[in-house]
């Protein structure tokens, strides 16, 4: 705060001080007198009016919306061809005229304006004069010297402007002047031309001369603005995804790239949305219909995002992508999981064909928090993490981290591997049971840890978790995807799961161990459970701790259209029915793992 004080008080007293230097010299050398002949008044007076025309009628030029005005135009020619006096005075004119009607402008930059350009044309005449140059006539041999006049003009200009946006910037001054100068050459350029055939015309016809000069300002000022138009619609649409209206692939990439490069030490988030089956739906209704099911998926993401100042674009077929700015991975995570839910519950046409029910995305984020990753590497890692989101049963968002590859280890333990492989059955099924299945294993991986079971109980656990609902492959489409309350004889059917799960099992020698599990993990402590009613530790141990982890998650996991418990209901429900659900002593253990993991690891919690 305070340095930006110092810099603003730098910036003032320079300004002033250029001030006070344009104003006197513009007093000291400009013989200012009122005693023209009408003649040159109204020479005078046309000049300043065509100057400050031509402030509304600039002319753009791209690619980044510079400008050539033509004012220096018309003071160079009224000064190789008038001299002094007479331009300090067509300045005066057009700067009270400006300042008359510009009257929200603050009055000290109508001001500094008028000294600069005092300064600019004093340097500019002395430079002509002293070098030998005649003031009246435009004359070829002079034209070395008009050139130098106007690199005088020039530079002063841009010397005068850098200093100032070095004193309110950090930048460096040579590299501020180095790009004005790069900038405004050319523009100046056209300038002399412009001024020595403005003054050929103002010698020989200077009325028509006037008024051919306006003429030609309005027309190219009009023209080029058509011409950069249609270089900013040009390029708008080279920037975006014709069938969505978002941008495109190659603009994504550039902001990324750029975004990389320049605010590397800042904090921010990227994630990769991949559209789930959407092949299938495609097949089902054709491309068109597909079409307008992406349309409608990128205006819920427009929508989604518009509050904040994320850049989002089409990435591919039905891939999105977002960056976010100032975004830690667990605000983002918090984002793209609650768009998810609010696309899960957003019907479009026919989404019910699809597996999940609803329209559904899987998504990936990787947060640059200090790390040190290109845009290729994010791409990758944010890539890498929806494809994880997608092997938990899709319709989910997954935060990147280099654990991933830890779970994936497991993962190919030869157990787990044959369990999962019968799991996955339910993904044609119930893509529901399949992603409880998944997560139930996951609390259970955590939850043997939390509670220091030994190997081979650890062992029993997290592959009775993976296998426990197996027994609901038995149960018929229609019960088992009924949205709404399940009828007396529905519910009877539903509470054999455990017996068909049983049975099931037990075609293997190899998981008979796992059989208490898949048969009593709808056992209650208090023995009003079913299959058996058993009561207390009649219940095997594991049985008792995967009631708890299967009901927390029963009771957490959502469902499209449907309202679920929130993590701290669910955690209040575990308390209220311990002792009589619940073994009560493993529910705090439990509860404890989950509000560690709730703050530290956001894919856990769902
Ligand atoms: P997953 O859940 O694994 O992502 O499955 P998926 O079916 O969504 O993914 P897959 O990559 O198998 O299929 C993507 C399909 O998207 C294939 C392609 O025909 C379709 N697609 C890509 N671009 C467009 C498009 O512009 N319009 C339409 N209608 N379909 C497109
Ligand atoms: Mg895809
Ligand atoms: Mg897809």
């Amino acid at each position: 705060m305070n340095n930006h004080g110092v810099v603003n008080k730098k910036a003032n007293l320079y300004v002033l001080s250029l001030s006070l230097l344009g104003c006197s010299l513009f007093v000291l050398f400009g013989n200012i007198t009122f005693s023209y002949s009408s003649s040159d008044w109204l020479l005078i007076l046309s000049l300043a009016i065509v100057n400050v025309l031509s402030k509304h009628f600039i002319i753009l030029i791209p690619p980044k919306g510079n400008s050539l005005v033509m004012d220096s135009t018309i003071y160079l020619a009224s000064l190789f061809i008038f001299g002094l006096d007479m331009t300090l005075m067509i300045l005066l004119l057009s700067i009270l005229i400006v300042s008359l009607y510009q009257v929200k402008t603050a009055w000290w930059k109508h001001l500094f304006n008028f000294s600069t350009f005092s300064l600019m044309i004093l340097s500019a005449y002395f430079t002509f004069t002293f070098t030998g140059g005649e003031i009246g006539l435009i004359r070829f041999e002079y034209i070395h010297l008009y050139l130098l006049a106007m690199l005088t003009y020039m530079l002063l200009n841009i010397f005068t402007i850098g200093v100032f946006f070095w004193l309110i910037s950090n930048d460096p001054l040579f590299s501020i002047i180095k790009v004005f100068l790069a900038e405004s050459i050319y523009s100046y350029l056209s300038t002399l031309v412009l001024s020595l055939i403005l003054g050929i015309m103002l010698v020989h016809q200077p009325v028509i001369g006037i008024m051919l000069f306006a003429a030609v300002i309005l027309m190219l000022s009009l023209a080029f603005k058509h011409h950069f138009e249609l270089y900013e619609e040009a390029s708008k649409k080279a920037n975006r995804d014709d069938l969505t209206g978002l941008y495109n692939h190659g603009y994504f990439k550039e902001v990324l790239v750029d975004y990389v490069n320049t605010k590397d030490n800042h904090r921010f988030s990227l994630a990769m949305i991949d559209i789930d089956d959407f092949k299938k739906y495609n097949d089902f209704y054709g491309h068109l219909q597909g079409d307008n099911l992406l349309q409608c998926f990128g205006s819920l993401l427009k929508e989604g995002c518009r509050p904040f100042n994320y850049t989002y674009a089409r990435y591919g077929g039905e891939e999105f992508v977002i960056l976010m700015p100032e975004t830690t991975g667990k605000q983002a995570y918090q984002f793209l999981n609650g768009l998810r839910k609010k696309i899960n519950d957003t019907y479009f046409h026919g989404v019910e064909i699809l597996p999940q029910g609803c329209l559904s995305f899987s998504g990936g984020i990787v947060s640059h928090e200090g790390s040190v990753y290109n845009s290729s590497e994010l791409l990758e890692k944010a890539d890498q993490a929806m494809y994880y989101a997608k092997a938990q049963g899709k319709n989910g968002v997954h935060l990147y981290n280099e654990g991933d590859v830890i779970q994936k280890n497991l993962d190919e333990d030869k157990e787990i591997e044959l369990l999962e492989q019968q799991v996955r059955i339910f993904l044609s099924k119930d893509v529901y049971t399949y992603k409880h299945s998944k997560r139930v294993y996951k609390y259970a991986i955590n939850f043997a840890k939390k509670l220091q079971l030994n190997e081979h109980e650890s062992k029993i656990l997290i592959l009775g978790a993976l296998i426990h609902d197996i027994g609901k492959l038995e149960i018929p489409r229609d019960i088992i995807n009924k949205k709404g309350k399940l009828e007396p004889h529905e519910w009877e059917m539903m509470k054999k799961h455990v017996k068909w799960g049983k049975e099931i099992i037990s075609t293997n020698k190899d998981l008979n161990g796992l059989i208490p599990l898949v048969e009593l993990h709808h056992e209650r402590y208090d023995g009003k459970g079913y299959p058996h009613g058993l009561k207390g530790d009649e219940i095997p141990k594991l049985a008792r701790i995967l009631c708890i982890i299967d009901s927390f998650d029963a009771m957490t996991s959502e469902r499209p259209y449907q309202a679920t418990k929130t993590f701290e209901e669910a955690i209040e429900e575990l308390q209220k029915c311990s002792g009589q659900q619940f073994d009560a002593r493993y529910v705090p253990a439990f509860i404890e793992m989950m509000e560690e993991s709730v703050y530290s690891e956001p894919n856990i919690s769902k």
